[in-house]
């Protein structure tokens, strides 16, 4: 069998491993090595969790479990049973309390450092690396359950809910430049059925911004991207955006897209906070905006926009309530790929029954 120390996670940079004298939860040592602002911790082969300076957690992976956790405190899971995937939202999805997990996480850190706190944390003295993973594990460890309940109940003050975002954006930093859907009437989808839609003034985002900077605090660190919400938060003027998109670069500068990935990364690790860009749901029902436009939100730090497109086929795009023509939507995507403007189209699956099943995989495709 493999040693655990052979397979640490490849591109971070080990700082310790700490045997303990007895097995604590499970296991008798643990590793701990940093990347990117981030302290991963493993036991064993098949239990890893990542946590940022602020010693918030922001991946684990427990055998077959995977969860990332959102800046709001919500924590996502995806499961691999046998060949099959299972996506979910671990809150929605018992039989775990997705806080008393986290505890439960907090309190194995609490317990691996106390049991190894002289041999390691001070022999690391003057490593820097080191330094960074002590603190950000310190901080992980002070998290007791009456911390975490605090801190829910502070991220449901500023976003009240983040009830969706694309799966490759859970790590970003959310900002809700606009509150519910326009449309709110898709026979699927009761997302926002308790927020009406409004777009939030100038200075509320300002306001929203200050407070969500106050929360992140030393996160801020592990900000990668922005997601501006909530459900078509570009739906407004181009003036009006490129004046938010200004306001909020002012506080978290945008990477240069000119530099290379690896130029790019050290910048962003240079400069706390910052991002590589601007990203957002859109739909393709509202008026549409010139290509000149698009190029000039592109400009401003917008890096991909996301179409819930659903199906291509529009009988089936009626019968689930969306008031969406597909050849305006492929208009849409046009328009954005001549702007230069990356896109993500999202479709569902299982929606057409076996008698639609093709015409929605072929319209769609
Ligand atoms: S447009 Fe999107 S967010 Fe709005 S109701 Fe339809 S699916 Fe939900």
């Amino acid at each position: 069998m493999a040693n655990a120390e052979d397979t640490f996670e490849p591109g971070y940079d080990r700082v310790v491993r700490l045997d303990f004298a007895e097995r604590i939860h499970r296991v008798t040592s643990i590793h701990v090595g940093t990347r990117h602002q981030r302290v991963r911790v493993e036991a064993g082969e098949d239990q890893a969790w990542e946590f940022d300076p602020a010693g918030r957690l922001i991946v684990a992976q427990e055998e077959s479990v995977s969860r990332h956790r959102t800046f709001d405190g919500r924590i996502w899971g995806h499961r691999v049973i046998g060949s099959n995937e299972e996506r979910r939202l671990i809150d929605d999805a018992g039989p775990d309390d997705p806080q008393v997990w986290l505890a439960r996480v907090h309190g194995r850190i609490r317990r691996w450092m106390a049991a190894d706190a002289e041999a390691v944390w001070v022999r690391g003295e003057g490593i820097s690396p080191l330094d960074f993973a002590r603190s950000s594990l310190a901080m992980t460890a002070a998290r007791s359950p009456a911390i975490l309940k605090t801190e829910v109940a502070w991220a449901e003050r500023i976003w009240r809910q983040v009830p969706v975002l694309p799966p490759d954006q859970y790590e970003s930093l959310v900002l809700q430049i606009s509150e519910g859907c326009p449309w709110d009437r898709c026979r699927f989808c009761s997302l926002y059925r308790d927020v009406p839609f409004r777009e939030r003034t100038l200075e509320e985002i300002e306001r929203h911004l200050d407070e969500v900077l106050l929360f992140v605090g030393a996160s801020a660190a592990r900000v990668h991207r922005v997601f501006l919400g909530q459900a078509n938060a570009l739906l407004r003027d181009t003036g009006e955006l490129l004046e938010i998109l200004q306001m909020i670069r002012r506080r978290i500068p945008i990477a240069d897209p000119t530099l290379g990935a690896g130029a790019q990364r050290r910048w962003l690790q240079e400069h706390t906070p910052s991002a590589s860009g601007f990203f957002a749901f859109i739909d393709a029902f509202h008026k549409p905006r010139p290509v000149q436009d698009w190029a000039l939100l592109r400009d401003a730090g917008l890096r991909r926009v996301y179409i819930g497109l659903e199906s291509g086929d529009g009988q089936r795009l009626r019968a689930l309530g969306k008031p969406l023509d597909p050849d305006r939507a492929i208009e849409l995507v046009d328009d954005l790929h001549a702007a230069g403007l990356p896109v993500a189209v999202i479709l569902l699956t299982g929606i057409a029954g076996p008698e639609g099943e093709a015409a929605h995989r072929e319209a769609s495709a």
